[in-house]
């Protein structure tokens, strides 16, 4: 996965804070985002509080629309690796005002989740490999070639800032399926959020 912005979280960043995540069917998650255009220590706090808020989740992307910010910024940590302990290492990848500039003609199936959709997974089909552009928190532009789960993940989160959600990929019988027992989870009391 060549070309991958890497952020390091150590001291330099500010403190960190949970935000509230925003479910559906709150309106703003249809919203498109609109770009960054200021690379400021107010974005770093932003960048920061969402790495804490999807670590806390516990998710492996979250978009700022789903922090109430509609911006073009999302974050990513797979936490594919572990340390010696088994706990999970920490990768964390920041993407501003992202662009998919190519698709892989083939597709693959993954089982996806959404932090603004709790405790629902459907298979999503999506290309297995893409080239995108993107900026990071210093407003440097990167471009790469992205495969497995972290094109999954990415195309997931840019979706988000163009109001899509990854529901919206599936047949309607299945979304209607799906919505039905995310209302019953949340009637029953199972599902919170
Ligand atoms: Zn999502």
């Amino acid at each position: 996965m060549r070309g991958v912005t890497r952020v390091g979280l150590g001291t330099k960043w500010p403190r960190m804070a949970i935000l509230p995540i925003v479910c559906i069917p709150d309106p703003i998650l249809r919203e498109t985002s609109t770009p960054v255009e200021t690379f400021d220590a107010e974005l770093k706090t932003l960048i920061a509080d969402m790495f804490e808020t999807m670590y806390a989740a516990p998710g492996i992307g979250l978009a700022a629309v789903q922090v109430g910010v509609p911006k073009r910024l999302l974050v990513i940590d797979l936490q594919e690796e572990e340390d010696a302990e088994g706990k999970p290492v920490k990768d964390p990848r920041v993407f501003i005002n992202p662009e998919v500039l190519e698709e892989s003609d083939s597709f693959v199936p993954y089982k996806e989740g959404c932090l603004s959709i709790p405790d629902q997974y459907a298979d999503v089909m999506r290309p297995d490999r893409i080239k995108a552009r993107w900026q990071d928190a210093e407003g440097d532009w990167h471009e790469g070639e992205i495969e497995g789960l972290l094109a999954v993940c990415l195309q997931h989160e840019i979706d988000h800032l163009n109001g899509v959600l990854f529901i919206d990929h599936l047949s309607r019988l299945k979304r209607e399926m799906l919505l039905k027992k995310l209302a019953k989870g949340r009637k029953d009391g199972t599902i919170t959020m």
